[in-house]
């Protein structure tokens, strides 16, 4: 099934905004493609560190089209219409859209409605007025977010390596430190995790700051040290800042700071899961159809009964992604606004997440690989579209939390919040008795193991947990 809309159709009883869908894909056939190659191959982005007047002005020069590119997604509701119509569903599958296109440019997005999130459910009402507004605009005047915690020690272990420091200065707090991995750079507000002064150590003694990218006097309130020069995703700029005395508005209670983190982190693997998947079907319909034409053996590769059965495999297995990534979704869109302490429906939309991440991640790699392969040694021609697949793919399983890390947390919230039963209480109209209680023993012997055992065995557990969720979970 060719096209994003084609596939979301035959996987949704009704399909979101539809209108606005349809305009939005037409866009990316006409317009869209074509910038996007053009952003890619332009390479890394560039930053003018200083204006003629040697004033430093970090600005980061994007190719000619992006811009328009990135507005398009802003312009049709990402990141506005969960927020004003609560319509969780429609920004995702407008995500979809968008990463099928190019998988990088979800990531501003994501980490704008990130940002928007919790600044929504969590900031007072005078942070709120000043700053939801802009992130909120259907125009070219639309102000961007980005969320920035890992730090040059590592981004796995926040509490260990976070070292930014919070000091605070009347109403708000002046930030000092670094951080080393900064998605979206040039947006105007960040959400950022820092160490407020006197906090204790390791992950419950972080906060969740809002910085804008101008001090109120309008000089920049922080420093772009350098732009990544990164293996894909090309239509985000990546890079390095340093935090000198910058504003920072601390956004709810700062003894919660390590909910909201998470809370951030777990939109933006949803959004993962979806452009994942996005980039999977991509990878089958560019493979599909190079197989349609390409002859081998007098015939075309599709009538040849090897790859004829890859293609259906692929197919089934891109369904059941699909089923994983948007259960997250559901659960996302009835979860949202719940604060800490959580319901045990909280606890499950953790799990799906952690499970979505991973397993969609990890088909993507191997997904881009395949198309790549299908396509014998065209498939490695920068010229052809196919190896910006696996390019764009490699960056899935790591950025928003590794997969070991994804494998790991969902082992922990079976552990302390036995998610796992809420998860089989779902699937259990849809599978025979027999097989759910497998299942159930499985888990429950796996979680009697010791410790460390758990963790080195987790590959046990985990992939073939996410496959068995996603061939039968109900959409
Ligand atoms: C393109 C790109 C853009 C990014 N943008 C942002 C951004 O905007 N904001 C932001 O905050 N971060 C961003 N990141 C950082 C990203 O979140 C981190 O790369 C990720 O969290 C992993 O951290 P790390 O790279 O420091 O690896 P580390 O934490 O150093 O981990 C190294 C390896 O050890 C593994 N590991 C860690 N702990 C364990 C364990 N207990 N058991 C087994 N294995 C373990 C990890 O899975 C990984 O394989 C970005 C990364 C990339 C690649």
């Amino acid at each position: 099934m060719n096209g994003p809309i084609a596939f979301l159709r035959t996987q949704l009883d009704e399909l979101p905004c539809e209108e606005t869908m349809q305009e939005y894909q037409a866009w990316w056939e006409t317009t869209g493609r074509a910038l996007s190659e053009t952003v890619d191959r332009a390479g890394t982005p560039w930053l003018r560190m200083y204006n003629r007047q040697g004033e430093r002005i970090d600005e980061i020069v994007m190719p000619a089209g992006y811009r328009e590119m990135l507005l398009q997604g802003y312009r049709h509701g990402i990141v506005w219409r969960p927020l004003e119509e609560g319509d969780w569903h429609a920004s995702f599958a407008l995500g979809y859209l968008t990463a099928y296109y190019d998988p990088g440019l979800y990531c501003p997005h994501t980490v704008s409605l990130s940002t928007a999130v919790p600044l929504a459910k969590y900031g007072d009402a005078l942070l709120k007025e000043r700053y939801l507004p802009p992130l909120l605009k259907r125009d070219e005047t639309v102000w961007q977010g980005a969320t920035w915690m890992t730090e040059i020690g590592g981004g796995s272990d926040l509490g260990a390596n976070v070292r930014t420091l919070a000091l605070p200065d009347g109403d708000r707090y002046r930030l000092r430190g670094e951080k080393y991995f900064c998605s979206n750079l040039g947006a105007e507000l960040a959400v950022v995790a820092a160490r407020p002064q006197g906090a204790p150590d390791g992950i419950r003694g972080l906060a969740l700051f809002l910085v804008p990218r101008w001090r109120e006097d309008g000089t920049l309130n922080y420093l772009t040290r350098r732009i990544k020069d990164k293996i894909g995703t090309r239509s985000v700029p990546t890079g390095e800042v340093e935090f000198t005395d910058s504003e920072a508005y601390p956004i709810g209670n700062p003894e919660m700071g390590v909910y909201l983190i998470l809370e951030v982190l777990n939109i933006s693997r949803v959004a993962n899961s979806i452009g994942s998947v996005a980039l999977l079907q991509r990878a089958i319909d560019e493979a599909e159809s190079f197989a349609c034409h390409r002859i081998a053996f007098g015939k075309p590769l599709i009538e040849q009964p090897l790859i004829r059965r890859q293609v259906e495999a692929w197919r089934r297995r891109l369904e059941d992604a699909f089923t994983l990534a948007w259960a997250s979704v559901n659960l996302l869109a009835e979860v949202w606004a719940q604060t800490p302490p959580y319901s045990p429906r909280y606890h499950l939309f953790r799990l799906m997440t952690h499970l979505a991440k991973y397993w969609t991640a990890e088909q993507a790699v191997q997904g881009a690989k395949w198309c790549m392969e299908v396509h014998g040694g065209l498939g490695v021609l920068a010229e052809f579209p196919v190896e910006r697949l696996l390019r764009e793919a490699m960056i899935l399983p790591i950025w928003e939390g590794s997969s070991h890390r994804q494998m790991l947390d969902a082992l922990e919230v079976m552990q302390k919040r036995g998610a796992h039963r809420l998860l089989l209480e779902r699937v259990q109209p849809f599978v025979n008795p027999l097989e759910l209680d497998e299942w159930e023993k499985r888990i429950e012997s796996y979680l009697q193991l010791p410790p460390e055992e758990q963790e080195a065995r987790i590959e046990e557990l985990i992939p073939p947990l996410a496959e068995w969720a996603g061939a039968n979970l109900p959409l």
